[in-house]
C-alpha cells in the first residue's frame, strides 16, 4: 500500500523517539513492500523559533492532506512563560481542532514482565489490558468561560449535545467488538444534567450493539474500582475531562510513561498518533527516553489509518519479545541493572518485526 504520513518530531526527546518509530515504519514497509512517504516537518517550540508560529501554514497543510500524522512531543522550558504570547502546546491544540479529532485512544498495556515496576500489587495486574476512549474537543474544557466581578469569580461550562456523545460512543463500541466486548460508560448523572445526556446517548447508540456489554459507572466510584480491580476493565468510555484525569490514573499501570502510545482520531481514516508523555526536557538529548510509547503509537497508526492489523501486531509483539527478553531503557532498569540506550531499544525491536 502507498501512504504518506507526516512526521512532527517536536521538541526535547521528541526527535529521538520519532526517530525509533521512523525505523519501525521503514521495516514494515520493507518487509510488506509498501511505499510510505515519510516526510518531517517543523512543529512546536522548534517552529516558535524559526517561524514564529508552534503550527507553520505549511506545517497544518501537510498534515491535512496526509493519511497519517505521527507526533513525538512539544514544549520545554525555553517556551514555558505562562504569559507568553506563542506557546507550544497550542500548536497541538490547533492541529486537534482544524483536523477534527474527536476521538482519543489510548491504550493501557500491561506486560507481564514489566509488572514489577508497577506500584500496585503484580496480582492486580494479571490480565490487564484497558482501552481508554476519550471525547477529545467537547465538554468543560471547550464550553463557555468567564471571570466575573474582580477576577473573584469564574466559571466553566460542561456542554454535550447528544450528537458528540453518539460519534465517539460508536467509536467505543466498535473497539470493544475487536477486543472483549466490553464498554464502561462513564459519568456523573446523579449530579450533572450534561452526564444524565452523556448516560442517555451512549444507551441510544448501545442499543445497535447487541454483542457489546455496556456498564455505566459514576467518575468517583470508578476511579476507585480502577485501581481496585483494573483487570475486569475493557474498553472506557468518557468525556474529556473525566477521561483526561483517569487514563493518567491508569497510565500507572504501565510501569513508564514512556510506553505509554496515542491515537485521536477523525470521521475519516485519518488519525494524529503520538506517545503521551511529553518532551521530558530532564532527559532530552542524552539518548536515553524509551521510544516504546512512540513504536506503539505508530503500531496504531498502521491499524486505524492504513488498515494494517497484521503489521500493526507484528510491531506490539516485537515489542512483548525485547521486554521478555529483558532489554530495558533506564527508565525501566532498576538501580544497578544495565540499561539500553533509545537507538538500541528501536532497533531491537525492528529486528524481531516479521519474526526476524
Ligand atoms: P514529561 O512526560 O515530559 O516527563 C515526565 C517524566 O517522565 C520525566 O521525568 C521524564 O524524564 C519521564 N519521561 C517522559 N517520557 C519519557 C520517555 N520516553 N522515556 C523515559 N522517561 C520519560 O512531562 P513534563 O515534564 O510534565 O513536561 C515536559 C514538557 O512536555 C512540558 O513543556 C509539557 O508542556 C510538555 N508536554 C507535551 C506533551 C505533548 O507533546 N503531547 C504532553 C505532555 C507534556
Amino acid at each position: 500500500m502507498q501512504a504518506n504520513i507526516v512526521l512532527l518530531p517536536g521538541d526535547g526527546v521528541g526527535p529521538e523517539v520519532t526517530a525509533e518509530a521512523t525505523r519501525v515504519l521503514n521495516a514494515v514497509a520493507e518487509l510488506g513492500g509498501h511505499g510510505f512517504q515519510l516526510e518531517s516537518h517543523p512543529m512546536g517550540g522548534n517552529a516558535i523559533d524559526d517561524f514564529d508560529n508552534p503550527l507553520p501554514p505549511a506545517t497544518l497543510a501537510a498534515c491535512k492532506a496526509a493519511d497519517a500524522v505521527l507526533l513525538g512531543a512539544v514544549g520545554g522550558p525555553k517556551w514555558s512563560d505562562p504569559t507568553a504570547e506563542l506557546r507550544p502546546e497550542q500548536g497541538l491544540l490547533d492541529l486537534r481542532a482544524e483536523m477534527g479529532l474527536f476521538a482519543n485512544l489510548r491504550p493501557v498495556p500491561v506486560f507481564e514482565s514489566l509488572a514489577p515496576f508497577a506500584p500496585l500489587k503484580p496480582e492486580l495486574l494479571r490480565g490487564v489490558d484497558l482501552l481508554f476512549v476519550r471525547e477529545l474537543t467537547g465538554g468543560i474544557y471547550f464550553g463557555p468561560r468567564q471571570e466575573q466581578g474582580d477576577g473573584d469569580v469564574a466559571h466553566d461550562t460542561l456542554v454535550y449535545s447528544t450528537a458528540e456523545v453518539e460519534r465517539v460512543a460508536r467509536v467505543a463500541l466498535r473497539a470493544a467488538r475487536g477486543r472483549r466486548g466490553k464498554v464502561a460508560s462513564i459519568d456523573k448523572a446523579n449530579v450533572l444534567a450534561s452526564m444524565r445526556l452523556w448516560r442517555r446517548s451512549v444507551t441510544e447508540v448501545a442499543s445497535a450493539y447487541p454483542d457489546v456489554e455496556v456498564s455505566h459507572h459514576l467518575v468517583d466510584a470508578f476511579a476507585m474500582q480502577l485501581m481496585r480491580s483494573p483487570a475486569d476493565y475493557d474498553v472506557i468510555l468518557a468525556g474529556n475531562m473525566f477521561g483526561d484525569i483517569l487514563s493518567d490514573e491508569a497510565a500507572i499501570l504501565a510501569g513508564s510513561l514512556g510506553m505509554l502510545p496515542s491515537a485521536s482520531l477523525s470521521s475519516g481514516r485519518q488519525g494524529l498518533y503520538e506517545p503521551v508523555h511529553g518532551s521530558a526536557p530532564d532527559i532530552a538529548g542524552r539518548g536515553i527516553a524509551n521510544p516504546i510509547g512512540a513504536i506503539l503509537s505508530a503500531a496504531m497508526l498502521l491499524r486505524h489509518s492504513l488498515d494494517l492489523e497484521t503489521e500493526a501486531a507484528q510491531v506490539e509483539a516485537a515489542v512483548a519479545n525485547v521486554l521478555d527478553d529483558g532489554l530495558r531503557t533506564a527508565d525501566l532498569a532498576p538501580d544497578g541493572q544495565a540499561a539500553i540506550s533509545t537507538t538500541e531499544m528501536g532497533q531491537a525491536i525492528t529486528d524481531r518485526i516479521g519474526g526476524a
